[in-house]
């Protein structure tokens, strides 16, 4: 006997789709795997196959599951009023930083009904500013006292306040970059005023610091972390040896950027998975099992969870929207000839530059 798909009018052998149409329900009891949440696709031509009623139960079933995905995704992709509400604080505390400039942040979180990665580029941008705003009291940088410092903290600022989507990783890494080169540079620079107005003979050592760190800050060069920590040591033994205590102290807050950026937290990425277990629906980015595999974050004890995502690479961000377009229009259907068998690796399968 056979049996004609009604999506896309291939015909096979009952007996063989059914075992293919079955194929998740198989697997024994206490070996079970989580399973994808994929529509299941003709063998032949990988169109999904969604009418027809001998099949109509299995397909009721991975569409239910879809639905669960959608709300899952739609929930966590409202911004909480606590993220704004700080974020509006911490844009009344920058100081150093044009009104005009936060005033423009602050209408962007408050109008209207904003997705999580939308409000987390507004966070990064308010670390930004907010990082160049001390840069600017601290060393009490004017257009009169460091014409070039202060036209450079003007230029980064227009740069981190460009209409985007959201920050990629690479952006995130270059901001970073710059604003840890800058706060050097500012360093540095009011390190050689304070010599020049009082006049000081640097010795050999210290004239070798010196010219290190310009030949450095001229190459424009990506710096090493531990690089900039001995420069700023440098800088800091060279005021200390000559007395320059009206100098601010040369600080390395830039390393700490890494840590204050906010990502998205990617669970507009698939693949999904529904856990044998309890049913949870969660994103193959939240996964936390050992080896690559994939277990339900749910089902883990606590504490071997949040030690090991902290270790999870960070997928790049992506726009729901844009993977509303890729997913929830077509289905959730994977391309035809471009098949995701690689279900042990989804993290690094998915990972995708917007
Ligand atoms: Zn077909
Ligand atoms: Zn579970």
């Amino acid at each position: 006997m056979f049996v004609e798909l009604l999506d896309c009018g291939h015909v096979f052998e009952v007996k063989m789709l059914d075992r293919y149409m079955d194929e998740t329900d198989v697997e024994s009891e206490d070996d079970r795997e989580d399973v994808e949440i994929k529509h299941k696709l003709c063998p032949t031509c990988s169109v999904p196959i969604l009418f027809g009623r001998r099949y109509g139960n299995i397909v009721k079933k991975i569409l239910a599951d879809f639905e669960a995905v959608k709300r899952r995704t739609f929930l966590s992709d409202v911004a909480s009023i606590v993220q704004i509400q700080s974020i509006r604080k911490e844009l009344r505390q920058i100081e150093g930083i044009q009104k005009r400039v936060l005033e423009e942040i602050d209408e962007s979180v408050t109008s209207g009904r904003l997705t999580s990665e939308e409000v987390n580029t507004c966070q990064n941008q308010v670390t930004f500013l907010k990082f160049l705003g001390n840069l600017t009291t601290k060393h009490k940088i004017t257009k009169e006292t460091n014409s070039e410092l202060h036209c450079k903290i003007n230029i980064i600022t227009s740069r981190i306040m460009r209409r985007r989507d959201c920050f990629s990783e690479q952006e995130l890494k270059e901001f970073q970059e710059e604003l840890s080169r800058t706060e050097l540079l500012a360093s540095f620079q009011a390190l050689m005023t304070a010599l020049e107005s009082k006049s000081v003979n640097l010795g050999p050592e210290d004239e070798n610091s010196v010219d290190a760190l310009r030949r450095e800050l001229d190459s424009g060069k990506a710096l090493a972390n531990q690089r900039r920590k001995d420069f700023i040591a440098d800088i800091n033994r060279i005021q200390q040896r000559h007395r320059l205590s009206k100098v601010a102290e040369a600080t390395d807050f830039g390393s700490e950027l890494k840590d204050m950026i906010v990502r998205s937290t990617n669970l507009t990425q698939g693949p999904w998975y529904k856990c044998s277990k309890a049913g949870h629906v969660y994103c193959a980015s939240e996964s936390t099992g050992e080896a690559g595999s994939i277990k339900c974050p749910k089902c883990l004890p606590e504490s071997r969870q949040t030690a090991q995502s902290q270790q999870e690479p960070v997928p790049t961000p992506m726009k729901l929207s844009q993977l509303m377009n890729m997913t929830f229009k077509s289905g959730f259907v994977t391309p035809a000839g471009a098949k995701r068998k690689g279900r042990k690796h989804p993290t690094k399968k998915n990972s995708k530059t917007p």
